[in-house]
């Protein structure tokens, strides 16, 4: 049967920039202190540079060692208060800065894409809703912490220190600091080297909220800063340690806090395993691979960066999923149009450049889409291997970029034993159409979180966290109060 085509013409997108004249950024930042912004003792400033023009975008002031003192002795004097305040108005605050970030969810989101080159449609629907909706959830439970951690007397640990990585700047800062204040803790974050500027925001809304002097601290700088605070400066330092990042450096967090009285939780990388069961609705399924892997650029923790297909239908996905990598719109972050944007740094692009020469090298065969990239900024045309052995290096380490390694297997069995064999254990996605066979295999995968014919779903009512290397400790619903909380009897 012949197909006549239903219409002659090509449909292009119009290009559909979102307006950045509504921004009110200050063309500098100091460190968030005390309740006030102040000047960094070093004096240091540097700039923050949108990595799909490489133009900067602001300063940012970048804390030392005397700063980081001072936040500490800061926040260890505002928490006796803050933990003393009735829940019930912990709770208040904590809502009012839900609102006020849905009132600012515009500026926000643009500042999101700015500083980190994720797609506007990205930044407005997902980051900045769900930052929002984790400070409801926390605020819903600050006069509830006896039921979060059944039948027991708790109390907040004290002053905790809390590390984000710059793939969700905002939404990682609310995953920290939403539990930590409900449970009645202060807080002094580091946002990461490349992306401070939606957390600085987040410090004026601290501000706009009323929130007491010293609750919350933010400092941004780099690794060296994070070791800083980790180890403390002199006599002082923190409670806990909340870290998000990769797991060479939570390694190293983990060695420096050994033998020590400081609380730790481990939020690292991954190798996801997304699997194609034969029986799975094939078009929902390629939906799903395309949003597990090129969503935010493949720079997501749980990323579904190893793909295993059955091998009766490996032919047919792979077909559709290259068909569907076509359609992937790779530009300007900016755009509302826009698929995949701008490669966070030109380290992380040369971290994926690295990785996708050792697969080639490798034997595996390379496939990316053809697209015209910008002459400026960083950029990774979605990509897909395939002939990947389970040893490669394309298999086993996180590339963190748009790239999906393709594995196939026969049995269910050996789909589990595939999807296991990975010194991560973050994330997995299941695609089938039989209920028993989604549980029957999600209770066999060692992973932290299981989606079934969907993913990269997030909620905050639910646990997020991993096994083995991708660390331990749970953020998100009731298990994400337990880690900022000591149990008094
Ligand atoms: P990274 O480990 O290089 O940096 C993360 C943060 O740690 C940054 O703020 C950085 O400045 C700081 N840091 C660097 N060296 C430090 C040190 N020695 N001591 C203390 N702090 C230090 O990671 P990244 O490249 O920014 O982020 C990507 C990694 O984060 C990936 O591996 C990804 O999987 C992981 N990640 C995990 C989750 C999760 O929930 N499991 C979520 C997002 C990202």
């Amino acid at each position: 049967m012949s197909v006549e085509p239903r219409t002659s013409v090509v449909w292009e997108y119009a290009p559909a920039p979102e307006a950045t004249d509504h921004l009110r950024l200050a063309e500098r930042y100091g460190l968030f202190i005390d309740g006030a912004f102040c000047e960094p003792a070093e004096g240091r400033y540097v700039p923050t540079v949108n990595p799909a023009t490489e133009t900067p975008i602001a300063e940012v002031a970048w804390a030392g060692p005397a700063d980081v003192a001072r936040a500490i002795e800061v926040a260890r004097s505002a928490a006796p208060r803050w933990a003393a305040l009735p829940d019930r108005e912990r709770a208040k605050y904590l809502f009012r800065i839900a609102r006020l970030i849905q009132e600012r969810a515009r500026e926000l989101a643009v500042v999101e894409t700015l500083d980190g080159g994720k797609p506007l449609r990205e930044s407005r629907d997902v980051d900045i809703p769900l930052a929002a909706a984790h400070f409801f959830h926390y605020a819903g439970w600050a006069d509830k912490l006896r039921y979060g951690v059944v039948a027991r007397e708790v109390a907040p640990l004290g002053v905790v220190g809390q590390i984000v990585p710059w793939n969700f700047p905002l939404l990682m800062a609310a995953w920290k600091l939403a539990p930590a204040l409900a449970c009645g803790n202060t807080a002094i974050l580091k946002p990461a080297d490349t992306t401070p500027l939606t957390a600085l925001l987040l410090a004026e809304i601290c501000q706009e909220a009323e929130l007491p002097a010293g609750v919350v601290a933010i400092l941004p700088g780099d690794g060296l800063l994070g070791a800083t605070l980790v180890r403390g400066v002199g006599g002082s330092c923190v409670d806990k340690i909340a870290f998000t990042g990769s797991t060479a450096v939570g390694r190293e967090i983990q060695t420096a806090l050994a033998g020590r009285d400081v609380a730790l939780t481990l939020e690292l990388g991954g190798k996801s395993a997304n699997i194609v069961f034969e029986d799975a609705a094939l078009d929902q399924a390629v939906e799903g691979i395309v949003n597990g892997i090129f969503f935010n650029q493949g720079h997501v923790c749980c990323a579904g960066s190893r793909l295993l297909i059955q091998e009766s239908v490996l032919d047919e996905v792979i077909a559709k999923l290259w068909r569907r990598m076509g359609l992937l719109r790779v530009g300007d972050p900016l755009d509302k149009n826009t698929d995949v944007g701008a490669i966070n740094s030109a380290e992380q692009l040369q971290r994926i450049e690295t990785l996708v020469a050792a697969g080639e090298a490798e034997g595996a065969v390379r496939r990316s889409v053809a697209c015209s990239l910008p002459q400026r900024g960083y950029w990774f045309a979605p990509t897909l291997f395939t002939d990947v052995s389970p040893a490669h290096r394309i298999a086993t380490e996180e590339i963190f970029g748009p790239v999906v390694s393709v594995l196939s297997f026969r049995t269910q069995a050996e789909a589990i034993e595939k999807a296991n064999n990975s010194r991560y254990g973050l994330a997995a996605g299941i695609w089938t159409d039989k209920g028993a066979k989604a549980f029957e295999v999600a209770s066999a995968l060692r992973a932290g979180v299981v989606w079934q014919n969907t993913y990269n779903h997030f909620d905050p009512t639910a646990a997020f966290g991993g096994y083995k290397e991708s660390g331990f400790g749970r953020e998100g619903g009731s298990a994400g109060l337990r880690p900022y909380l000591r149990v008094v009897r």
